[in-house]
């Protein structure tokens, strides 16, 4: 038997109801034991399409299912609860996710374990420090409680400044549901003046709405993360942020 963990996320329909009969179905798959289920949270959804609060939680599955196989129940299961695939993050009744199998580091085209997003998205750190506070991410060696609690940690403020004024917005909005306690500003003009002394200056870019460069911020601590505007690259840009967040909060 493996030691996996699962996320289970949904913000359409009766989602404790249907979050019950998951863990029903996930029970009847062959060989496989729910072993304990997290408490369910109230998150904020990722992406601007997907309507509703989410609500999330994890439980931890033993199984003998192999990855691949595992990957096909879970889509099954997904399936079983009438998602639609159409809309991008859209609002869906049950969405499950492998956060982790053992301790094994999976690289497929169709499956990623640890799942990419699981070590920075507090609807995964929450419950996974709730059940599983000592079990080890085996990429980033250290455990979901130290996870959930290392961007707990400092007050800390960071700047954007540059590309889209939409992708900005998006981004802080995004960013202040992931980290309570950081505070992200907007730089819009040359010579604005902010309150509070910044941490880290982003800068997304050229923007032909703006008279701003690069050269215009402040020289201390300005970092350069112009060439991820396009919108398949914005998760790259995400990730590479928090990365960024992360190696300040831990100096
Ligand atoms: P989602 O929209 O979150 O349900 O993403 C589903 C897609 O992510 C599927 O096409 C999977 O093949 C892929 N995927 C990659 N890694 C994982 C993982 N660890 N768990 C679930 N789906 C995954």
């Amino acid at each position: 038997m493996t030691r996996t963990f699962i996320a289970l996320g949904g913000n359409l329909g009766p989602v404790e109801q249907n979050f019950q009969q998951a863990v029903s179905l996930l029970n009847q798959l062959p060989g496989s034991q729910v072993i304990q289920v997290s408490t369910t949270i109230t998150s904020q959804p990722v992406g601007a399409s997907s309507g509703n609060l989410f609500r999330n939680a994890v439980l931890n599955l033993e199984t003998d299912l192999e990855p691949l196989e595992l990957l096909k129940s879970l889509q099954e299961i997904e399936a079983s609860f009438g998602r639609d695939r159409s809309v991008r993050w859209g609002p869906r009744p049950v969405d499950l996710d492998i956060i982790l199998y053992d301790e094994q580091v999976i690289s497929l085209p169709d499956l990623i374990i640890p799942h990419p997003a699981c070590w920075y998205r507090r609807f995964v750190l929450i419950p996974m420090a709730e059940i599983a506070p000592d079990v080890i991410h085996p990429v980033k060696k250290l455990s979901f409680l130290e996870l959930k609690e290392w961007f707990e940690k400092k007050e800390l403020h960071i700047q954007f400044s540059g590309g889209e004024n939409q992708l900005r917005t998006k981004l802080i909005k995004e960013l202040e549901t992931e980290f309570p306690k950081i505070k992200f500003n907007d730089i819009k003009q040359v010579g604005s003046k902010l309150s509070e002394a910044p941490v880290l200056i982003i800068w997304l870019g050229e923007n032909e709405n703006q008279e701003l460069t690069f050269e215009d911020l402040p020289e201390v601590s300005r970092l350069d993360l112009s060439g991820h505007q396009e919108a398949e690259k914005q998760e790259e840009l995400f990730e590479r942020i928090v990365e960024v967040i992360q190696s300040v909060i831990s100096a």
